[in-house]
């Protein structure tokens, strides 16, 4: 998006960003250690979600959505993980989802899936993973062969969140067996379903027993001889799919800074408070400088990866080539958030451990971070080569 575009948002994203916050207070904050505890799916919250129009946030208007930039998705992303991280988690392999069709979709799959999309009617699941397969995505094994105009899919694509509520999962197929086209032999396909466990040779497996976000389920997911149309293959053409789903990566990464933006703000928010009520030794322990440097350390990394997180959507937003930085958000801010969750545990002291306090859940959820969108030390594999190729001799 051109610059002086994303600034015209401003405004729109202020007023968003108002209507977010009060959402958030009202509908999330007070429900989010029930849901957590249970592991219960929020249906109330999603449905809100959809009435707000955040499924829809960056779907280009003509198709319905509210066409707004990705740094505005960023801090909706962000105030929604203050609240309770599992419901940004709805919104981004969806997110992810949309862009891949905006970016490389057929003028039909456009038209046919972004309106449904825009409303949360169809809401999205994006499969790359495999239970062997993470990290090193060209050894994925799950294979669409094409039979007349059908692809034929077999395998079992693993850790797919929303993949049981979803409609349509965004899938890495491998379309050339060849072991030798590795990255070039592999294709997206646009895998529409119903709701629920199972649906014409799908089967989705139970939720993923998990240490933090809970209430989003994460699952197993296998084809057997599931057959998708030869019209959703993404862009109509094979071979794309590396290419095509690493660029949705990138958004992935500026999503998981910006929840763990969210998630450490509000750890933050609650140690400052807490430090201010609690005393011992006749004063509230953030009059003792111990305490005052652990704000200190927190307060700058939160401000840090902050500045970090904004500065790769508003160049993502521009238009601009921003792997390094969108790595470099996400491999510095979920750290950091890691590292504030813990000294607010210190903080809280023994109500840091209870449940009743939401530090005990913030202190689960952070790792997610470290591990999502590519592990931490993917990241700095990625930012170690493009720092040495910027600085090549
Ligand atoms: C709750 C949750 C939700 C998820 N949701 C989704 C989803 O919606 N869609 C999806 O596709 N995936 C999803 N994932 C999967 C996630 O992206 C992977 O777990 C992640 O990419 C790591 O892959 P892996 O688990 O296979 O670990 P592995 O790749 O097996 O890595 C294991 C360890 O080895 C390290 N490692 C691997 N290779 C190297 C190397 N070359 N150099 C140094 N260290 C290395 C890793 O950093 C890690 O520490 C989800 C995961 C979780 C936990």
């Amino acid at each position: 998006m051109p610059e002086q575009q994303a600034d015209d948002n401003a405004e729109i994203r202020e007023e968003l960003l108002a209507v977010v916050r009060k959402f958030r207070d009202e509908k999330i904050i007070p429900f989010a250690a029930h849901f957590d505890e249970a592991d219960e799916y929020p249906e109330a919250i999603v449905e809100g979600m959809k009435e707000l129009g955040l499924f829809g946030i960056t779907v280009p208007p003509e198709y319905g959505g509210l066409g707004l930039d990705i740094l505005t998705y960023a801090q909706i992303v962000e105030e929604l993980a203050y609240g309770w991280m599992s419901v940004s988690g709805f919104l981004n392999t969806h997110f992810m989802g949309c862009y891949l069709i905006k970016t490389f979709g057929t003028d039909e799959q456009k038209a046919r899936l972004l309106p449904k999309m825009a409303t949360g009617e169809i809401r999205g699941a994006y499969s790359l993973s495999e239970p062997d397969a993470g990290s090193d995505v060209a050894s994925i094994r799950t294979k669409a062969v094409r039979d007349g105009d059908v692809y034929v899919v077999n395998g079992t694509k693993m850790w797919l969140t929303n993949g049981r509520e979803a409609g349509l999962v965004v899938t890495l197929v491998r379309t050339d067996p060849d072991p030798a086209s590795k990255h070039r032999g592999m294709s997206v396909l646009l895998v529409e379903k119903e709701p629920g466990p199972t649906y014409q040779g799908i089967t989705v497996g139970p939720n993923i027993h998990k240490l933090g976000y809970r209430g989003v389920e994460t699952v197993e997911l296998t084809f057997d001889d599931h057959k998708v149309p030869a019209a959703n293959l993404l862009g109509g053409e094979e071979g794309q799919g590396f290419f095509q789903m690493m660029s949705a990566v990138e958004l992935g990464r500026i999503n998981i800074s910006a929840r763990a933006v969210g998630v450490a703000r509000r750890a933050f928010e609650e140690s400052i408070r807490y430090a201010q009520q609690r005393e011992t030794f006749g004063r509230p322990i953030a009059q003792h400088q111990a305490i005052q440097f652990k704000l200190a350390e927190m307060g700058t990394k939160l401000h840090a990866a902050r500045l970090m997180c904004y500065d790769a959507a508003q160049r993502k937003a521009r238009g601009e080539r921003c792997d390094l930085e969108a790595g470099m958000a996400k491999y510095f801010a979920s750290e950091a958030c890691w590292e504030i969750c813990q000294e607010a545990l210190r903080i809280h002291g023994g109500n840091g451990y209870a449940a009743e306090y939401p530090i005990e859940r913030l202190y689960r959820d952070a790792p997610l971070m470290i591990v999502g969108e590519g592990t931490n030390e993917i990241q700095k594999m990625v930012i170690g080569r493009r720092l040495i190729e910027d600085h090549a001799i």
